[in-house]
């Protein structure tokens, strides 16, 4: 059994890791992919005293580094069960997708999360070549290009506002008769000069020159005509998705599923921390969830210590 048992393996899981590691507890991380969203990822601008990185490069760095420490690392395990322990101090229990289980006097749940995808033809096929989904991690990418935003609730609205300070021109996609973000956010969109709005639409397609995006179709669902936009960028704004469905009924999860925690990173249960993509935190990017797993390892070291001896 483990001291500090970290399931996920991203930059959150990777800096809990650390942090308890060099606390000379007895560390494991279990990790359905070791490097998490961040192998999905091309260019890097946004990595502090960085200027510039690729995501696997950061993925293999983030795993160099966790091995520098007495860590020991299961990739490739899904967890699919949290079993709390029964009485606090106890260990909670993680049952793997294999059958097997891992046991932690401590757990810090650091799942990510995934973009919802509009699942139509080219959107793969041109990821990260025009098709993106973090605006603050891209946006600049776009500097004086076209590009749309698909999805007209908070998160879209938003994307368009701050694109539109970046890109030639943005077209926002709904696929509603009408946007669904607050109000003073589609203000501010309709005051903006270089933003179009298209409701009713249903995007149907990204279209490209097999090296990057070069327009998208959508169906107007009124008429049920096909259009067709020239454009460089994709952002689709459809929803992030916490990976949290494994946690039901144990940790207590917000509406959206992500894992409620508090300023330590503690979660409803007690021992249990949580950290990065998958929980409450405002704002979903590589620093602030490595800040997170931090925050995590250290608040789990400040529990066990707390621990009645046994
Ligand atoms: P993740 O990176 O999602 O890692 C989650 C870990 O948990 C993975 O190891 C995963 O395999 C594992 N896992 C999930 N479910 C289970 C389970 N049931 N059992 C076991 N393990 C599980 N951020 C920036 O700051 N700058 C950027 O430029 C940037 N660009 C991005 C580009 C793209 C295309 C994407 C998708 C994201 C980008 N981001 C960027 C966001 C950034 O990658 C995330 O904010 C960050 O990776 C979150 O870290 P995390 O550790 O919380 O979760």
């Amino acid at each position: 059994p483990f001291e500090v048992l970290i399931v996920g393996g991203g930059p959150a899981g990777a800096a809990a890791a650390i942090y308890a590691a060099r606390k000379g507890i007895r560390t494991g991380v279990a990790a359905e992919r070791f490097g998490g969203q961040v192998l999905d990822t091309m260019d890097i601008e946004n990595f502090i005293s960085v200027s510039r990185t690729e995501g696997p490069k950061l993925a293999s760095a983030l795993e160099a580094h966790v091995k520098d420490y007495d860590v020991e690392i299961m990739n490739l395990q899904k967890a699919t069960k949290l079993i709390p322990a029964r009485t606090e101090g106890g260990y909670h229990e993680v049952v793997l997708e294999n059958g097997a289980s891992l046991k932690g006097r401590t757990l810090i749940l650091s799942t990510g999360a995934r973009w919802r995808q509009m699942g139509v033809p080219g959107e793969d096929e041109y990821r990260n070549k025009g098709v993106a989904y973090c605006p603050h991690c891209d946006g600049p990418l776009f500097k004086g290009r076209r590009v749309a935003v698909i999805g007209g609730g908070n998160s879209g609205v938003e994307a368009a506002i701050d694109l539109a300070g970046i890109v030639a021109h943005v077209t926002l996609i709904e696929f509603d008769s009408q946007l669904r973000a607050d109000a003073v956010l589609q203000r501010k969109l309709a005051s903006l000069p270089n933003v179009k709005i298209i409701t009713s639409a249903l995007t149907s397609k990204v279209d490209g020159n097999g090296d990057r995006v070069t327009g998208l179709s959508y169906k107007d669902r009124n008429s049920g005509e096909e259009h067709d936009i020239e454009l460089e960028g994709i952002f689709v704004q459809i929803g992030l998705v916490p990976n949290t469905e494994w946690l039901k009924d144990t940790v207590a999860l917000s509406p959206r599923g992500e894992i409620e925690i508090d300023a330590r990173g503690e979660t409803s249960v007690p021992g249990i921390f949580a950290a990065g993509d998958c929980t409450t935190v405002p704002y979903k990017q590589i620093v602030i969830a490595m800040g997170a797993g931090s925050t995590a390892g250290l608040s789990a070291f400040d529990y066990l210590i707390r621990l009645p001896a046994s």
